[in-house]
């Protein structure tokens, strides 16, 4: 085992090997900013985000392994009212994740109104935030999150809404954080790490996600989508990879976008085709940067009236219910920045 006592005064700081692990589940409303904070903590944009609620459809594993901890956290989808079967997919996802969860990072945001006074800030605890947090297991230790206090200019607004949350459950630690600007990143690791279970990696420490990489992609795909939709469109579109073929210099991936009704191809593809074209860009630069590798990225577009509500087709487009986090699983996604980055999975 790696120790500092036994080591050179000069040689390079050996990794220290890690006695803390478990996974820990970021659970909240839709839009709170869980996928935000995943891609703060882990200093990767793996996760998408955007304004829509419901953005996340999938449990999603972001590994980081730092200071002898290793933090296996598990994005989620919001939990909400379902009103089809991927909704249902959905909050079941969320509900495993809860209940199976070594550490539950609880996150809500403040709700604020102007006044003459100033900002103020509802200083009472929601109903769906109380129904949420009662999914959480009695044992499961729970670090509670007041997120996007950058909004907020003088914080001691936050006090009473704070100590109000503090009164539902017993919690490990209240942390108020700004997922987008990165501020409380630490004290959560910290905070975090005091209540992770004593334990060997459960990963490799390279790791990044337990997700192949050619799921980002059509991920980032989807992102793109969401981010230039409104209404209807963006909660009706899928993404499938129908291939994903490389070499040493290029990885070539094709991609199907479904839509829910005929006439929402017109609005994906856009005006000669600039919509789809815009989208493949941006998807294909943020896999580039993933892959650190030159990719070529093909998009078609399909319609598939009533996917979301279609089991088989579900299980089709890889909306399933998952297994349990495995133990150390080989070849997942790493990030491009290692020399792993060759070997990264498809
Ligand atoms: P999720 O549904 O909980 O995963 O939420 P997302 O991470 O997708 O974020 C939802 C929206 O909230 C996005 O538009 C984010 O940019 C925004 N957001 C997330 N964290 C913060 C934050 O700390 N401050 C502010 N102002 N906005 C945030
Ligand atoms: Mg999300």
């Amino acid at each position: 085992m790696a120790s500092k006592h036994h080591s050179a005064p000069n040689a390079p700081a050996a990794p220290v090997a890690v006695t803390r692990a478990g996974t820990v589940a970021l659970i909240g409303r839709p839009n709170v900013g869980k996928s935000t904070l995943l891609n703060a903590l882990l200093g990767e944009r793996i996760a998408i985000t955007s304004h829509h609620a419901q953005t996340t459809r999938d449990r999603i594993a972001g590994i980081l392994t730092t200071g002898g901890v290793q933090y296996v956290f598990l994005d989620t989808p919001g939990f909400h009212r379902a009103r089809h079967k991927l909704g249902e997919h959905m909050n079941e996802v969320a509900r495993a994740a809860a209940a199976e969860c070594d550490v539950a990072v609880f996150m809500t945001e403040p709700e604020t109104r102007n006044t003459p006074e100033g900002l103020s800030v509802n200083p009472t605890v929601r109903e769906d935030d109380r129904a949420i947090l009662a999914a959480i297991p009695e044992k499961t230790p729970v670090v509670l999150l007041l997120n996007k206090v950058d909004k907020i200019k003088l914080k001691q607004v936050l006090f009473p809404l704070l100590e109000a949350y503090g009164k539902v459950r017993d919690v490990a630690a209240i942390v108020p954080v700004s997922a987008l600007k990165g501020d409380g990143l630490k004290a959560i690791l910290t905070e975090v790490g005091k209540v992770l279970p004593a334990g060997d990696a459960l990963f490799d420490s390279e790791e990044l996600s337990d997700k192949p990489v050619r799921f980002f992609v059509g991920e980032f795909v989807r992102e793109q989508i969401l981010r230039r939709t409104r209404q209807e469109v963006p909660h009706g579109i899928a993404v499938t990879v129908e291939s994903f073929d490389e070499n040493a210099k290029l990885v070539r991936i094709s991609v199907t976008v479904h839509v829910a009704k005929e006439s929402h191809k017109g609005i994906i593809i856009g005006d000669g085709g600039k919509m789809l074209s815009a989208v493949g860009r941006a998807a294909r630069l943020r896999a580039e940067e993933l892959l650190g590798r030159k990719v070529h990225l093909e998009t078609f577009v399909r319609a598939t009236p009533g996917w979301f509500d279609d089991a088989a087709r579900l299980a089709d487009m890889g909306y399933v219910d998952e297994t349990p986090t495995k133990r150390k699983r080989a070849g997942k996604t790493r990030p491009a920045k290692t020399k792993a980055a060759a070997r990264t999975a498809r």
